[in-house]
């Protein structure tokens, strides 16, 4: 089986990971929905750790550990309610539990880093960072970054200009 990586969904690190196998049926009461399809049974799962809080979450991923359901991703559980979601749509599944090797000093250190990539990327001019609303793009030379918005505001007042 492949690791998964150590963050799925930002700002969570993997903890544990477990396979289901074709003894694990997806509970018929637990039918997981997403944008109103049914999602059948997934080939992993995975509990995520909010980084420096004692928050944890289930995640439905296939196998590639792309994220196909994230249950309850609002509600914070504990480690044993997260084992326990798992086990009440999969009996079972509570023995294949894998404990990780991450540690949440190295998640704290790669979301730092990711943290300082999109920082890095300022638009020069006005400071809109890439996921902030209306950047859909930030063009960078050697010297500088420059975002969608400003490109069109420069160009609206050279064309005044003239
Ligand atoms: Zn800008």
């Amino acid at each position: 089986m492949k690791k998964p990586p150590l963050i799925i969904l930002d700002p969570h690190y993997v903890v544990e990971y477990a396979k289901t196998n074709k003894r694990h049926r997806l509970s018929k009461k637990r039918k997981l929905n997403v944008n109103g399809k049914y999602v059948g049974k997934v080939p992993r799962m995975a509990i995520c750790k909010k980084v420096g809080k004692d928050e944890f979450f289930l995640l439905h991923c296939n196998k590639k550990w792309e994220v196909v359901y994230a249950f309850d991703y609002f509600d914070a559980l504990s480690l044993v309610e997260a084992k326990l979601l798992a086990e009440s749509h999969y009996a079972g599944v509570d023995k294949n539990w894998i404990k990780t090797r991450y540690t949440e000093k190295q998640a704290k250190i790669y979301l730092r880093k990711q943290q300082e990539i999109i920082e890095k990327t300022k638009c020069s001019f006005c400071g809109s960072m890439q996921f902030d609303e209306g950047i859909q793009q930030i063009i960078c030379s050697d010297i500088a970054f420059i975002c969608n918005k400003c490109i069109v505001d420069f160009n609206q007042e050279l064309n005044e200009e003239v």
